[in-house]
């Protein structure tokens, strides 16, 4: 049958999770926590339930669940989003970023993205028409290289995707980084897609800057995220989009025909369990304390570290292990260590559409502390 996305198979995560259910391994793959979310947060949605909350919501989504987004957004990063003309509800991240695309993106419209980058991007730019212009974040070190950047910009880039906390590689932007897009952007029509599903996870005091933080980037910013991460939830796929009124309008129109809405029950829920502030305030702290553990672990096994300063991921270079394992591409690597070591990773290289390989992997630390513990004592054996 003809395709749409001929190149494109299974994503990486599906596969991981797979293996490592196959063969019994401690799954540090896909990005999800193996410990439960906060009793209160069922409570509230049970009681949604039983109030009666079982029918269509609104379609950009409970009102009031808007309007403890627009109140959280301007208690953290000073910026007011008017509930109704700004926040919309998604169905997760996934939905949010490919409605964004088909949204924005015309045909033949090119959009930025910093490669190494969460592997729906190039897919939905596919799905819009659009043309991808894959920029190299620095190798190394990961952060964005604004000469690049600026290469890249022509009169047909409609979008440019951006992604802080960073998934794969745990960096963050710092203040500077969103001052070089704002000044860089200065004079164009470039959206910015930002996707920021880690906002509270960001570590060593640092702060979250938000493209909400800065009003002329955000004037033209369209704001992702997603309570899967910060509840817990992963699988409720619950999670919304901030944009000024004129893009939130293009955003509601394709929303209305590809989910409609979402589910109400879980939207009362979240909106309730919001009231309190100290969730996700606490984040930071609780992930710290994850990455911390398990990366002193880490350091007593042949891997090294890359520096992690948010997200729960932590990326690792095998280079330094014996032949022939130091020698097995990124992807063959992790089919090793599931297979043999019982630990699943997933490769950098997943993250990149030609496949670069670095001899990099990552690992999802949003785990029980006795399942860190039991992976580490399995890679300890390297
Ligand atoms: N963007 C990034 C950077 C992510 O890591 C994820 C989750 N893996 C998503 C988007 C998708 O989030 P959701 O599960 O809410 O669709
Ligand atoms: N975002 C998660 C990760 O990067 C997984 C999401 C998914 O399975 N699609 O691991």
């Amino acid at each position: 049958v003809s395709s749409r996305l001929p190149a494109v198979g299974t994503t990486i995560f599906s596969v991981m999770s797979a293996l490592a259910q196959q063969h019994e391994a401690v799954n540090l793959g896909q990005g999800f926590p193996d410990f439960p979310c906060d009793p209160k947060l069922i409570d509230a949605v049970h009681r949604a339930m039983l109030a009666g909350h079982n029918q269509y919501p609104p379609m950009p989504g409970v009102p009031a669940l808007r309007q403890a987004i627009a109140a959280k957004i301007q208690c953290l990063y000073g910026q007011a989003f008017d509930a109704d003309a700004s926040i919309t509800v998604t169905a997760g991240a996934t939905q949010a970023l490919l409605t964004c695309l088909l949204a924005v993106v015309q045909p033949g419209d090119e959009v930025i993205v910093l490669e190494p980058c969460y592997d729906s991007y190039l897919p939905g730019i596919a799905m819009a028409g659009g043309i991808p212009v894959r920029v190299p974040l620095t190798p190394g070190s990961f952060r964005p290289d604004f000469d690049r950047i600026a290469a890249a910009l022509t009169p047909r880039t409609r979008a440019i995707l951006i992604n802080t906390p960073h998934n794969p590689s745990g960096t963050v932007w710092s203040e500077e980084d969103m001052l070089r897009l704002q000044h860089l952007l200065d004079g164009t029509d470039v959206i910015v897609i930002s996707d920021e599903v880690y906002e509270h996870m960001v570590f060593d005091g640092a702060p979250h800057c938000s493209v909400t933080r800065y009003p002329a980037l955000a004037a033209r910013s369209m704001i992702v995220s997603s309570f899967g991460k910060t509840y817990h939830v992963t699988g409720w796929k619950v999670g919304y989009v901030a944009a000024p009124p004129a893009l939130t309008a293009e955003f509601r129109k394709i929303h209305q025909f590809n989910v409609f809405t979402v589910n109400t029950p879980m939207q009362h829920g979240l909106a309730d369990y919001m009231r309190d502030p100290q969730p996700y305030l606490q984040l930071p702290v609780f992930y710290q304390r994850k990455r911390d553990l398990f990366a002193e672990g880490l350091r007593s096994t042949r891997l090294q570290l890359l520096p992690c300063t948010g997200t729960y991921f932590q990326c690792v270079r095998y280079g330094d292990l014996s032949v022939p394992e130091r020698d097995l591409s990124e992807g063959e690597f992790c089919q090793w260590l599931t297979r043999e070591v019982g630990v699943a990773a997933i490769p950098l290289s997943a993250f990149y559409a030609d496949g670069f390989e670095q001899k990099i992997i990552r690992f999802c630390f949003a785990k029980r502390d006795e399942t860190l513990a039991l992976a580490l004592e399995r890679l300890a054996r390297l």
